[in-house]
């Protein structure tokens, strides 16, 4: 057991939290950072200025609570959604990971079921077990793909309160056709099943992929989740929103915690929304570097799959943690999932990405 897991087990910790690690993927201090799915490009000068002048406005005003609707950012993030969303259709929290635990907080909970599909993002079942909801991990095919036909069968099957895509899937980087959310959403008609289509990574897909938000009108168990901390280059700001239904977006309001955006949250994000342009204008280049990293990886032998996102994760390696390794000695971190053979590597500037493709063929080179 570890020394973490032994100082847990000596407090009275609620059943279900028992034996578990939380979320870790390492913070290490080293020069390229591929290891999170950031956008690794830093904020360009004109956002980072628009951003200090609005915080530094809010600052002296901090005495307030912030306006707890956080009305002109609902505004903003229905206007770029566009999809013809209004701002009813909108509710936000400090990062997406925030509002999936609400949406778990408000249709999840003891005696209930969230299904997903492994591999998924690694905080599914933590903020399943968080809220005391049940996590059924269904079965995708070998290649890591999902049909319309195979996930509308599980979702029968199970009948889950809530099913949770991601799209594109991260750790495999690939996105879902709309047939399989129309699918899983009218499987879940008999069960009433709350349907969430996470799209963390939703603006780097390639052109042509359409978005979950096109399904919205008419479904009202349908919930788009997205986040400014990967496109728009702000994790360090945690803001994520989703659009749905206007009453989605009231039961929310029932769990939320008061005033839960901070007025320099708000402030943060607000600033930024008028400056979309600037704040999107390293997407083209990420996608670019993601596409080198998908060429690259298969003239080397390796096996990636294809990615919508900004990472590319890749099998073929025998020894996964010797590259890891290897890749860390040279000031490079990437991600391993703990997937037999593969490994995970964010998209990085040009540089970063040089970096780790002439690194990673030494090393391939040196274990043949
Ligand atoms: N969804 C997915 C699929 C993610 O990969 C992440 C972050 N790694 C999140 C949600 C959460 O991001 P944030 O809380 O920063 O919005």
């Amino acid at each position: 057991m570890s020394d973490l897991l032994e100082r847990l087990s000596r407090l009275p910790l609620r059943d279900n939290l028992r034996g578990l690690e939380p979320y870790g993927a390492p913070q290490l201090d080293v020069p390229i950072l591929l290891n999170v799915n950031e956008n690794t490009h830093p904020l360009p000068a004109e956002v980072h200025q628009a951003i200090v002048a609005e915080v530094s406005a809010v600052a002296a005003g901090l005495n307030r609570y912030p306006d707890r609707e956080f009305t002109e950012l609902r505004e903003r993030l229905a206007g770029y959604l566009g999809h013809g969303l209004e701002p009813e259709n909108i509710w936000a929290g400090n990062g997406s990971n925030e509002v999936l635990q609400q949406i778990l907080q408000a249709f999840g909970g003891p005696g209930r079921t969230v299904l997903s599909f492994p591999p998924t993002y690694s905080m599914y079942p933590l903020l399943a077990s968080g809220t005391d909801t049940e996590y059924i991990a269904g079965v995708r095919s070998g290649d890591f793909g999902l049909t319309a036909e195979d996930a509308a069968r599980q979702v029968r099957e199970q009948a889950p309160n809530l099913v949770l895509l991601c799209s594109p899937n991260n750790p495999t980087g690939t996105a879902l056709g709309l047939d399989v959310v129309e699918a899983v959403y009218a499987a879940g008609e008999a069960s009433n099943t709350v349907v969430i289509v996470d799209e963390a990574y939703a603006e780097f897909a390639h052109t042509g992929t359409a978005s979950a938000l096109s399904l919205l009108p008419g479904r009202e168990r349908l919930i788009v989740s997205r986040t400014m901390s990967k496109a728009f280059a702000l994790a360090g700001a945690r803001l994520g929103y989703l659009a749905a239904a206007p009453e989605v977006c009231d039961a929310m309001r029932l769990v939320r915690l008061p005033y839960h955006l901070s007025a320099v949250t708000q402030a943060t994000a607000n600033a930024a929304l008028k400056h979309i342009g600037a704040l999107l204008a390293n997407v083209e280049d990420i996608k670019g570097q993601r596409d080198r990293i998908v060429d690259e990886l298969t003239r080397m032998g390796l096996k990636p799959a294809a990615s919508d996102s900004n990472f590319v994760f890749f099998g073929g390696l025998e020894d996964p943690k010797r590259i890891w390794q290897g890749l860390l000695d040279a000031g490079v971190l990437v991600r391993d999932v703990g997937i037999p053979g593969h490994l995970r590597v964010t998209a990085g500037t040009e540089v970063e990405t040089t970096a780790f493709l002439v690194r990673l063929e030494e090393l391939l080179a040196d274990g043949a």
